[in-house]
């Protein structure tokens, strides 16, 4: 079992943090803050800035060095969580600024966590981790794990360094899922996925077949019928969360593209279109890892097994932060982070592998029995409010605040209830418990 942390608290441990989005400056802030017991970290940022998910690219498709681009945010995303919940639970967003936030706000915030931290001096930009490898060797106080991380920097020359630690914080917003669409090839539009929608201009006035009806397929249905396409929205959901507007279509499924290149729906319905647009999430991708070797499978919706959804049993100092859904994924980011390091630290007396791997199978088990399917595996909801708060008893340290949860809960019912408008309202948090509706804005 790994303990190097405890064999060597007289050393720093030296971590590394792929990526420079919300989670891996949330892991570098934390591990800057204990001195004692960690050399500043690693962080390694394959883009040429902080942000990752935040930072809005025009372009799609690859960088200039070839790889794909990252980010996957359109132009007029507004976030669908009010920056009282939003925010890291120790760095409040500005004051002035309204509840739900553009995109640029929560990327001008990640800027300004990364320099009210110093953190920028500890990131690699443009420099690519092209495999993390566990090197274990038996020693008479048993068998230690370090990593080598192999990196490759702008210029083309790679590197390996040794750490103690990996926290993995490379998103998993970025590589998109494409269904197996039947007779696909015959489409004789544009095919495209969400990923790489920016703006609904180009689509003006054309036909549009949205599959999916995600946050990402609503907002974008949404958009494209203002601005004059014809939306039909493909979906298998029984209903949907508010009637549509614009003239915009409900479709069952696209189960075939049939020889004359139209669309067959599930009911049977066909339909010509000028683009299909896969709003149909995203899968996970960690082309640098090597699942096996790490007692992991990784499939396109569920990593497993992974002990508090955060390390494989095997080797409890690799840290893949931030891979649940339907969370407050900062507060998240915040919690899972402190946790990791406090096992890194020592503090947290951790099962032995067999019962961890126990544990995460069990879990699995359970929501399969509940009728889960596995895309649906790592969605927490309300869950992660239990989460959160074993992590910070295990980890000993403070938990979320109840106002996140109470607000969180306010904010999903609204939500329900007015789709639409619920991002018109703002919210100042008042105490610890509570918060208030300060006023509600005219119009989106
Ligand atoms: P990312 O932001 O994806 O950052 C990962 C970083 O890792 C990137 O900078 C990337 O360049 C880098 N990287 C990846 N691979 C490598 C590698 N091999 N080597 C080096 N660097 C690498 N959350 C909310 O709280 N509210 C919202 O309203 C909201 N809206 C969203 C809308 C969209 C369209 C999307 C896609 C997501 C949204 N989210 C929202 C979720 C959002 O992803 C999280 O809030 C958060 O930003 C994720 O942070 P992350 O650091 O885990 O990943």
């Amino acid at each position: 079992m790994f303990s190097r942390a405890r064999i060597t608290m007289m050393q720093q441990l030296r971590v590394a943090v792929v990526g420079a989005g919300a989670a891996g400056l949330c892991a570098a802030r934390h591990i800057l803050a204990r001195p004692d017991t960690f050399a500043p970290p690693v962080v390694y940022e394959l883009t040429e800035h902080v942000g990752g998910t935040w930072f809005y690219e025009e372009r799609t498709g690859s960088y200039d060095n070839g790889l794909p681009i990252h980010s996957s945010m359109y132009r007029n995303l507004r976030t669908n969580l009010p920056k009282e919940v939003m925010m890291f639970p120790d760095f409040p967003f500005d004051s002035q600024l309204p509840s739900f936030l553009p995109h640029e706000e929560v990327q001008r915030y990640l800027e300004r966590y990364c320099q009210c931290h110093l953190i920028t001096p500890h990131i690699r930009f443009s420099t690519v981790v092209e495999e993390v490898r566990p090197i274990t060797e038996e020693t008479e106080k048993g068998v230690m794990t370090t990593w080598e991380v192999t990196s490759q920097d702008k210029s083309g020359s790679q590197e390996t360094q040794t750490f103690d630690s990996v926290f993995i914080c490379s998103g998993h917003y970025s590589d998109p899922y494409i269904p197996s669409i039947p007779g696909i090839e015959r489409f004789k539009g544009k095919v495209i996925h969400s990923h790489s929608y920016r703006h609904p201009e180009p689509f003006s006035g054309q036909s549009v077949v949205v599959l999916g009806a995600g946050a990402s397929g609503l907002d974008i249905s949404l958009e494209l019928g203002r601005s004059n396409a014809q939306v039909t929205l493909s979906h298998g959901k029984p209903t949907l969360p508010f009637p549509l507007p614009y003239g915009i279509h409900q479709a069952t499924p696209v189960v075939e593209v049939q020889e004359d290149g139209s669309l067959r729906f599930q009911d049977g319905a066909i339909t010509q279109a000028q683009v299909l647009m896969l709003c149909t999430g995203y899968k996970f991708s960690y082309p640098f890892l090597k699942p096996a070797q790490l007692g992991l499978e990784i499939h396109d919706h569920l990593v497993t097994p992974l002990y508090k959804f955060l390390m494989p049993p095997a080797f409890p100092s690799l840290f893949i932060i931030g891979i649940c859904k339907m969370i407050c994924p900062f507060q998240q980011f915040h919690c899972q982070t402190q946790f990791s390091l406090a096992v890194l630290e020592g503090s947290v007396t951790l099962p032995s592998q067999a019962e961890m791997e126990e544990e995460a199978v069990k879990e699995m088990e359970r929501k399969v029995e509940w009728g889960v399917k596995p895309r649906n595996m790592l969605k927490m909801d309300k869950d992660q409010w239990s989460y959160a708060r074993t992590l910070a008893q295990m980890g000993k340290f403070p938990p979320l605040t109840p106002v996140t949860q109470s607000l969180y809960e306010e904010v999903w019912r609204q939500k329900q209830a007015h789709p639409q408008i619920y991002r018109h309202v703002n919210y100042r948090l008042v105490s610890d418990t509570q918060w208030e509706q300060q006023d509600r804005q005219a119009g989106e």
